[in-house]
């Protein structure tokens, strides 16, 4: 074992990870990063695919991003965020108020994914509050739902694996059954149904709708939840019933955001705004841990009294607004504000999701291939026929995420979801790569 394993064996405890795992499989050492590419201290490339946990948007060490936070760190490294501010942060919310879906126009930083949630919740609670709706206090969200990991993000979550444990302390929300289109019990398809499993959110709405201020949702695609995609209309219609119970829509687009659904925002393909949109991951372009909770003049101006009314939203984090991640977020937005990334990367999507298919979907224990954007999952199940998941106890998908970074690709599945969902700069030849490789995986461990 090399000397920078031990010493790591010896000092961190990995995230999500159980570290018995480590003694069979040591964590890669990874010693620099080049678009798709990571390299480890021996050498090995390995191609991320996975964006470095979703927030690599434009590739490792992209040139322009390294400028942009060199030329940053020089001048202003961070400051105090409350009553002080800095030419980026302003610079940032300008270009990024072109871009957010209408009417949002109020941007309230953080600095991670799970804490722009617990943002924009108590902005949420805090707006009913204060408007004459103390009795809204409650929050709705989706089966199968994931919005972070602290306790607030945790108890909207709807991932077991994540959550169960932690119940006793978390808080009871209100649960939808929400859209599970591999398994439709409607028998319907994504591309021709009518959301009929949105009569499970009217049930609930009727019920709870007015003592409940917000639903939590990620547009269109649950990633933890296995990369679940489920149609628009879902959100037309989600946003039609909380107007009509005055309940906020805060649309969690920190994996969605930045072009990954083939939009700017997975919100654009319902063509809705949401009352709070949570932003981070490829906000920064994965360089740095930021996150911005996006809102309405409405809601801003229930905050806006003299101080002594005590309306002010007394939130704050200490790295609220840091100058080096607004550089990288400005740069982020430099690289895609022509619109040739994005296109491109609609193009090749379409090769992508060709390629896999044609690859995956004649191998017996595929249940589909689903795509949405450059992200394609590969449901893997016992049984075709019956759609039955293999016993999760087997760890299938995890045995075949051992065999792929033996080979130099980073799949990570989501229980025996394998997925892709690489830097919007995949180039088709690394796309023929991966696939080969991933199929060659699967059938390692369960052969045709
Ligand atoms: C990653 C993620 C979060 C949490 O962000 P962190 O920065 O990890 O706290 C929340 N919601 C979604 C949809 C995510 O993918």
């Amino acid at each position: 074992m090399n000397e920078w394993i031990e010493k790591d064996l010896k000092y961190i405890w990995h995230p999500c990870s159980q570290m018995k795992d480590y003694e069979t499989l040591a964590p890669i050492v990874i010693d620099k990063g080049e678009g798709i590419y990571l390299y480890d201290i021996n050498g090995k490339r390995y191609v991320d695919v996975i964006s470095s946990w979703w927030c690599n948007l434009l590739g490792h060490c992209n040139p322009k991003i390294n400028e942009a936070v060199k030329k940053q760190i020089d001048k202003l490294e961070h400051v105090i965020f409350a009553n002080f501010t800095h030419k980026t942060a302003i610079e940032l919310c300008e270009k990024l108020i072109k871009v957010v879906p209408e009417g949002l126009c109020k941007f309230n930083f953080s600095d991670n994914g799970s804490s722009s949630i617990e943002c924009a919740m108590k902005m949420s609670f805090q707006y009913h509050y204060q408007t004459g709706n103390p009795q809204k206090q409650r929050f709705m969200a989706l089966s199968g739902a994931y919005h972070g990991e602290t306790i607030g993000a945790l108890s909207i979550g709807g991932v077991d694996l994540y959550s169960e444990i932690y119940k006793p302390v978390l808080m009871d929300i209100f649960r939808i059954e929400g859209p599970d289109c591999y398994r439709c019990p409607y028998g319907k398809t994504r591309d021709c149904c009518n959301a009929e499993c949105f009569k499970n959110a009217e049930k609930v709405f009727k019920e709870h709708g007015n003592e409940t201020c917000a639903i939590v949702i990620e547009p269109l695609l649950q990633g933890s939840a296995g990369m679940r995609i489920y149609p628009p209309v879902y959100l037309k219609k989600l946003r039609q019933i909380c107007d009509e119970y005055n309940v906020h829509i805060i649309a969690d687009e920190i994996a969605t955001g930045y072009g990954r659904t083939g939009k700017m925002f997975a919100c654009n393909h319902a063509d809705i705004s949401p009352d709070i949109m949570c932003l981070s991951k490829g906000l920064t372009g994965g360089y740095m841990p930021m996150s911005i909770a996006v809102t309405t003049q409405k809601i801003y101006d229930a905050f806006y009294a003299d101080y002594n009314e005590g309306k002010a939203f007394m939130h704050s984090h200490t790295y609220s607004g840091n100058p080096l991640a607004c550089s990288a977020a400005i740069a982020v937005l430099d690289i895609l504000s022509n619109g040739s990334v994005l296109k491109m990367a609609n193009e090749n999507a379409i090769y992508f999701n060709n390629i896999i298919k044609e690859k995956f979907l004649r191998h017996q224990n595929v249940g589909e291939v689903r795509s949405i954007g450059l992200i394609n999952a590969i449901e893997l199940v016992k049984n075709r026929e019956t759609k039955e998941p293999f016993d999760s106890k087997l760890r299938t998908g995890y045995q075949i995420y051992k065999k792929a970074l033996e080979k130099g690709v980073i799949l990570r599945p989501l229980g025996d979801v394998i997925y892709f969902n690489p830097p919007l700069i995949i180039e088709r030849k690394d796309m023929d790569f991966v696939v080969d490789i991933a199929y060659r995986c699967l059938c390692d461990i369960l052969p045709e």
